[in-house]
């Protein structure tokens, strides 16, 4: 028997329904907020991801998805959909056109991890970017539409937050954080004693205890903000806290890729294992520029929907839709046309068997169906339809037309 690939999974029914309850509603806010949709290809040229998410990432160099198409291309399943959607961007020339555009997207991404809980190779993200955008208050704004997407759906957050300068002080930073690094190499892990090279910056959100140990007395990145930075971030953090929403300043919330500016923000859940990411996202002013584009200001975030699936609390729907049967096979055909009307509208099960009462009912009620319609000899003769409420328990007989 051929089975789905490690990592792969399939969704039905009960997570289905919490799937599409999630794409929907943070369609639905996205779209109120003023994105509109965007599709693009799940496989795209290896070198884009090798240019956006850089060769050093562990996605880049340990799990893409990689491998050469009968044409010779160097091709990958996208393993996240910012870079694509910027690819999308700059082709279609809206970087030259300037203005503000923004997009909402929801798909597979792909990722050659080690299955573990919770980890998969085929996972579904849903994501906003803004293009051209280049005030504080569009961050705050996607964080208030990421707040809103979390309390439609049900689910409890805290937020995180940090700044992660611009090409002016972020530099300095770099060399003062690469300073204290070497001073303290010998107590960090050997991933860092690499990154103090490659990436220091990405050394501040390592896992390791040791590191974090050492890192304990690193300089800061908001401590060593620019004047424009400073007083973005010192914004952002005034409309939260005047929309009352609570975050906490996290200066280890890092991305460690160039193109990466200023807001950088998380979404937690506790409700999943300890502290873990449910969105994350934030400003990369550089990113359109380093593909090839003209330099645009961005923001975006993305959040993991298979990570939030067990968490949403699903709308409550009771008992609905309508089950239709006969007790005479001459009346399936009126049943069928009776179904096709109601179908407009509703929900409907059509029965083509001919079965007793007694069966029709216990079949409406298996389907969750708040109406059972039968029909049997005599209600065919009268041109009638018994129905049965099974939520009121109330019965009667009423006209073709009449079924509502
Ligand atoms: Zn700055
Ligand atoms: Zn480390």
């Amino acid at each position: 028997m051929i089975q789905a690939l490690r990592g792969m999974k399939d969704i039905l029914q009960p997570q289905s329904e919490r799937f599409v309850h999630i794409v929907e509603t943070a369609s639905e806010i996205a779209a109120r907020y003023g994105y509109d949709y965007i599709e693009t290809p799940l496989l795209e040229e290896t070198a884009l991801f090798k240019r956006s998410v850089g060769e050093s990432s562990d996605i880049v160099g340990k799990e893409m998805y990689q491998f050469i198409d009968k044409g010779g291309n160097d091709v990958c399943l996208r393993p996240e959909g910012t870079a694509g959607i910027v690819r999308a961007f700059i082709q279609n020339k809206l970087d030259k056109r300037g203005g503000i555009h923004r997009f909402y997207y929801h798909g597979p991404m792909f990722r050659y991890e080690r299955p573990q809980k919770g980890r998969l190779r085929e996972f579904h993200q849903f994501g906003c970017e803004s293009f051209g955008e280049s005030s504080v208050y569009e961050d705050f704004t996607i964080i208030l539409m990421i707040k809103d997407i979390f309390d439609a759906l049900g689910i409890g957050y805290s937020i995180k937050l940090n700044s992660l300068g611009c090409p002016e002080c972020m530099p300095g930073y770099r060399e003062s954080l690469v300073r204290h690094l070497v001073d303290i190499r010998d107590g960090l892990c050997e991933d860092c004693q690499r990154r103090v090279e490659t990436n220091p910056i990405r050394v501040l959100d390592c896992k390791n205890g040791s590191c974090k140990e050492a890192l304990a007395s690193s300089p800061l990145i908001v401590e060593n903000l620019c004047e424009t930075c400073d007083a973005d971030f010192r914004r952002l953090t005034k409309m939260l806290d005047s929309h009352s929403i609570p975050y906490e300043l996290d200066p280890k919330l890092v991305r460690g890729l160039d193109y990466y500016t200023r807001t950088a923000f998380e979404f937690v859940s506790d409700e999943i294992g300890a502290q873990s990411a449910i969105a994350g996202g934030g400003r990369y002013n550089r990113l359109v520029e380093f593909l090839g584009g003209k330099p645009t200001p961005a923001v975006g975030f993305a959040l993991g929907i298979e990570r939030i699936m067990e968490l949403v609390k699903l709308p409550e729907k009771g008992r609905h839709g309508i089950y239709l049967g006969v007790m005479e096979e001459e009346a399936l055909d009126t049943i069928l046309k009776i179904a096709h009307n109601k179908r407009k509208s509703e929900r409907v099960f059509v029965e083509y068997s001919k079965r007793s009462l007694k069966a029709h009912l216990k079949a409406a009620d298996r389907l969750g169906a708040r109406v059972c319609a039968v029909i049997g000899e005599e209600e065919l003769k009268d041109s009638l339809v018994w129905i049965k409420d099974l939520e009121t328990k109330e019965e009667r007989r009423v006209g073709f037309d009449q079924l509502d």
